[in-house]
């Protein structure tokens, strides 16, 4: 089976190959290999408040484009004192446009950084999200539903980064359990503990059930 990973994120790319690649039968495609170049107007496919509705969003329009097998991802931080903010902005949070890449990551970080201001560790909590939608075949010859999962890491928001793997809020993010942030991880090791690594695996196994039936 070919399967479009709908992502302009080459993080979100090498994470999700990682996990769809072990897996037999399944070809993963990126959008430059199936020669889809970037177009502005992706930017208003996740206009929504539910990570759910963006990530079927981005699978349904990039299915539509291609005709192929499509999953998209739609992940965030959410963070109990911030009443779940930066949730579904998370890629937007800090209030400077413009920025993309590491700038992009680091404002985002300091933005999150300045509302916590000194709140103690133990109330830092949060979680990341991540809501994969699988579109396959055709919508007007199959007309079926996608299919939907959503996996969740949670963690501590620390008061200053470590590490320097991951991207986004990883160097922020600590994992209790094993007392490391997502960014002094290794991406096999991200991968088993995270929010993306929790709902791929989900998705993996709708499939392989998908199969047998
Ligand atoms: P999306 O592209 O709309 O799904 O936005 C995802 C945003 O959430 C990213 O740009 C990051 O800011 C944040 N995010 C999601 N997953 C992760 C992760 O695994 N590590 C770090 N940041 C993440």
């Amino acid at each position: 089976m070919e399967l479009l990973v709908a992502s302009r994120s080459t993080h979100k790319i090498s994470e999700i190959r990682r996990i769809l690649e072990a897996v037999p039968n399944i070809r993963v495609l990126d959008l430059e290999e199936v020669c889809i170049p970037y177009d502005p107007s992706e930017e208003e496919l996740e206009p929504f408040d539910t990570f759910e509705e963006n990530a079927i969003s981005k699978a349904s329009y990039f299915r539509r484009v291609t005709g192929l097998p499509t999953v998209a991802d739609d992940s965030g931080l959410e963070v109990d004192l911030l009443d779940g903010a930066p949730g579904v902005r998370s890629k937007r949070f800090a209030p400077e446009y413009g920025r993309e890449g590491i700038e992009l990551d680091q404002a985002n970080n300091a933005h999150l950084l300045a509302l916590l201001g000194d709140t103690p560790l133990e109330e830092r909590t949060g979680r990341y999200v991540c809501v994969a939608a699988l579109e396959r075949g055709k919508p007007e010859t199959t007309g079926e539903q996608p299919t939907v999962v959503r996996g969740v890491a949670p963690g501590l928001i620390l008061d200053a980064s470590r590490g320097s793997g991951g991207f986004g809020y990883d160097p922020l993010f600590l994992d209790k359990e094993w007392g490391r942030t997502f960014a002094e991880m290794s991406p096999s090791e991200k991968n088993a503990r995270s929010h993306r690594g929790h709902a791929f695996r989900a998705l993996v196994e709708c499939l392989m059930a998908a199969e047998s039936s």
